[in-house]
């Protein structure tokens, strides 16, 4: 795995937006696989300010998001659709009807969740961005010793990430307690992974991912697998392993 340590996340969201303007300028009709969080707001920042400066065009940009909350509704201001069209998708020139981010309100999830691995197979991702869970999952993949699953899934979210999510809720009962993800497989047809940390609370994950075992109860460790991964952290981030 490639691993570039950045002065602070001022600093890594500018590194991670120079490699996906490089995809989107060399590429036009790209697809892009998204994540929500606070981790990869700088780089849609600079993506939007690329394009609002007309240096970055996204009129032929399809993406893919990771996961989202179920059930939840795409107005609910923590839904990770709300998330991506405040973040990114209103301000920049992409065709919402290229933008797939799985349905919270889905009335048969099963069916949901096949019909969109089946879309990831078809269409591919040029360049996945990812954040790292603060007990090591990829986007809803959580630890979990009995394995992990390759394709789109409905999962239960374990009490960690319940925890670590009830910030942006009024309680940590509101929380939803399942998700729609992508499972590791969906993730693997990226052509190239850009998985950023920052912050001292991401250390432990990030030095068991860099431990080069592979292990269900470190989702990102599977990274060390994949041929493209590019690690993009801060200095806290990265301070277990120096
Ligand atoms: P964060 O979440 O970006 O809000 O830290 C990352 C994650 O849980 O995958």
């Amino acid at each position: 795995m490639k691993t570039v340590v950045a002065k602070n996340y001022e600093e890594m969201s500018a590194l991670a937006t120079e490699i996906f303007a490089e995809v989107i300028s060399s590429k036009p009709n790209c697809v892009m696989g998204l994540a929500t969080g606070s981790t990869p707001i700088g780089l849609y920042d600079g993506l939007a300010a690329l394009c609002a400066q007309g240096k970055l065009d996204f009129s032929k940009v399809t993406t893919v998001n990771l996961d989202e909350y179920y059930p939840i509704t795409p107005d609910n201001d923590q839904s990770y659709r709300y998330f991506m069209d405040l973040h990114l998708f209103d301000k920049i020139n992409i065709d919402k009807a290229n933008t797939y981010v799985p349905d919270g309100t889905a009335k048969d999830p099963e069916a949901f969740c096949d019909a969109y691995s089946k879309r990831i197979e078809e269409i591919g991702i040029d360049i996945q961005i990812l954040g790292i869970g603060r007990n090591g999952h990829i986007g809803f993949n959580e630890p979990d010793a009995s394995g992990l699953i390759a394709k789109t899934h409905l999962t239960d979210l374990t009490e960690n990430t319940i925890e670590a999510n009830s910030r942006f809720f009024a309680s940590k009962d509101d929380v939803p307690k399942q998700a729609i993800t992508m499972g590791i497989g969906d993730v693997f047809k990226a052509k190239k992974i850009v998985i950023l940390a920052n912050g001292a609370e991401k250390a432990e994950a990030v030095k068991k991912m860099m431990e080069g075992k592979i292990d269900p109860m470190c989702p990102a460790s599977l990274l060390c697998l994949h041929g493209d991964v590019t690690l993009i952290c801060d200095e806290a981030a990265y301070s277990l392993l120096k």
